[in-house]
C-alpha cells in the first residue's frame, strides 16, 4: 500500500507527527493507549482520514479511534518489533546461570530507555540481522516524504498449504500430528495439567493450547472467575472475504500486488491468480476482495453491502463474474486496539501454556503467530519446561 494517494499537502502535515511518535516510541514511551486518530494532525483532508481509517481496520479489524498508533508504526513496519537471532538464542538457550556482566547503556539508564535503545541500536546496526528488510525508522520517514512506502507484496506458490508442507517436511520423526480431532476437555489434576480429552484419553506432563483463548473454559472447569474475565476482555473481529472468479482477465487487476478501496466500506482486493496461474483456469482469473464486517449486523446483509461495493467501485464486474465464493473467518485472534486485552502465556494451571496469536501484539498473521511461538519457548525455558 502506498500512501502516494494523499495530496502533498497531507503527506506534509503527516510526516511532522509520524517523526514525533517514532521519536518517543524510540525513548520507550508506550504507545499502545494512544489511539491513531488522537495522534493525527486536525489538518489533514477528510480523504486523509478515510485511508487512514481504512488502514487502521486492516491492520487490526478496529477503527482508528480503537486502535493505538503503535500499531500503525509495528505493522507498517516504521518501527521494527522483531526477534533478533541473537535475542531468539537468549530466549530459548539453556539456563546455566552465566555470570551477570551489566552491559554500560544498562548501568547509565533507567531500564526501559536501556530496553527500548538496545532494540534500536541492534534493529538499526546489526548487519547480521536475519529480517534485512525491515527499515528503519529514519529511512521510513524518508520514503513517506518521497512518496514510496509501498513494499513488494509475496504469496506462497500453492497457498497457505505450501507453508503447512514446509513445516511438516521440516519436523523430526517422532512427532505425531492427528488432524480432525478436537479437544473436548483439558485435564487437569490438583492445579496441575496432565492430558486431554478428544477421540480418546491423551495424558502429558505439559499442554500448549493455541485455539481461541476466550474459549478456554469451555474446555476446562475450575478457571478463576478474574481470570475468564481477562480472557473476555480480549476484543475479536470478524471478516468477509468475497472471492469472485471471473470469465476472463480484466485490465483493472493487470497487476501483482493488493489494491485497497478506502472510500464508505474499505475493502482489499488481490488478484490471487495473477500470483499462481494455477488458482483459475486459463484465461480466468481468481480474485479477492476482503472487508472487515461489523458484529452488530447481520452476516448477509454485510455480505449484500459488500457485493454492492465492488459492483460500485468496478461497475463492469459483475457481468463478468462465473465463480463466487464467500469465506466469513475470524483472521486474527486478539484485535490490537486501546481496550483490548492480550492472553498471558503462562495460565493459572500449571504447565497449561497458550500460544498463538491471542498471545502476542506484534506484527500480523503468520509472523505473529511465530513471534508467540518464540515468546512461549522463552516462558518454558525460563519455567524449566523446555529442557527435560
Ligand atoms: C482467509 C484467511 C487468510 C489469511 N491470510 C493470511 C496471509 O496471507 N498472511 C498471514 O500472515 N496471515 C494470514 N491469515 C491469518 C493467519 O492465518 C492467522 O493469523 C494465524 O493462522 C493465527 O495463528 P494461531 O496459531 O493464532 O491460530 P490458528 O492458526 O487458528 O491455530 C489454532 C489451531 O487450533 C485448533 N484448535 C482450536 N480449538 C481446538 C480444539 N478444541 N481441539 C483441537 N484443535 C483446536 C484450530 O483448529 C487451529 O488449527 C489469514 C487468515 C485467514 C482466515
Amino acid at each position: 500500500m502506498t500512501f502516494g494517494i494523499l495530496s502533498k499537502k497531507d503527506r506534509l502535515v503527516l510526516a511532522p507527527a509520524i517523526t514525533k511518535v517514532l521519536t518517543l516510541s524510540t525513548f520507550g514511551i508506550d504507545l499502545s493507549k494512544q489511539s491513531v486518530y488522537e495522534t493525527l494532525p486536525r489538518t489533514l483532508s477528510k480523504d486523509a482520514y478515510d485511508f487512514v481509517d481504512t488502514v487502521s481496520y486492516f491492520l487490526s479489524g478496529k477503527s482508528m479511534k480503537e486502535m493505538s498508533i503503535h500499531r500503525i508504526l509495528t505493522g507498517s513496519n516504521f518501527i521494527r518489533d522483531s526477534v533478533t537471532q541473537e535475542q531468539f538464542e537468549n530466549l530459548v538457550g539453556k539456563n546455566e546461570d552465566p555470570q551477570q556482566t551489566e552491559s554500560i547503556l544498562k548501568s547509565i539508564l533507567p531500564s526501559n530507555l536501556h530496553a527500548s535503545l538496545q532494540a534500536r541500536l541492534n534493529s538499526s546496526f546489526t548487519s547480521s540481522s536475519p529480517l534485512k528488510n525491515v527499515a528503519s525508522p529514519i529511512t521510513s520517514i524518508g520514503r513517506l516524504a518521497t512518496n514510496s512506502v509501498d513494499y513488494p507484496q509475496g504469496y506462497p506458490r500453492k497457498g497457505l498449504k505450501s507453508v503447512l508442507n514446509a513445516v511438516l517436511y521440516s519436523l523430526p520423526k517422532t512427532v505425531g500430528i492427528k488432524t480432525e480431532c478436537e479437544v473436548k476437555r483439558i485435564l487437569v489434576d490438583d492445579g496441575r495439567v496432565v492430558g486431554v480429552e478428544a477421540d480418546e484419553m491423551y495424558y502429558a506432563d505439559m499442554v500448549i493450547y493455541t485455539g481461541f483463548a476466550k474459549d478456554l473454559p469451555s474446555v476446562i472447569e475450575d478457571l478463576p472467575k478474574s481470570y475468564i474475565g481477562d480472557l473476555n476482555g480480549i476484543v475479536r473481529t470478524k471478516s468477509l472475504t468475497i472471492w469472485l472468479g471471473l470469465d476472463k482477465r480484466l485490465r483493472e487487476f493487470n497487476y501483482i500486488g493488493s489494491e485497497v478501496w478506502f472510500k464508505d466500506n474499505p475493502y482489499w482486493a488481490m488478484p490471487i491468480s495473477n500470483y499462481d496461474s494455477s488458482l483459475a483456469p486459463e484465461d480466468k482469473q481468481l480474485v479477492g476482495f476482503a472487508f472487515v464486517i461489523d458484529e452488530k449486523k447481520s452476516e448477509k446483509s454485510e455480505t449484500k453491502k459488500a457485493y454492492e461495493t465492488i459492483y460500485r467501485a468496478i461497475p463492469n464486474i459483475e457481468e463478468r463474474v462465473v465463480m463466487q465464493h464467500e469465506q466469513i473467518t475470524i483472521p486474527e485472534k486478539a484485535a490490537v486496539t486501546i481496550d483490548g486485552k492480550f492472553a498471558d502465556i503462562r495460565t493459572p494451571i500449571k504447565n497449561l501454556y497458550l500460544a498463538g496469536t491471542d498471545t502476542d501484539s506484534r506484527s500480523m498473521g503468520i509472523t505473529r503467530a511465530a513471534y508467540s511461538i518464540v515468546e512461549m519457548l522463552g516462558v518454558l525455558n525460563e519455567d524449566g519446561n523446555l529442557y527435560q
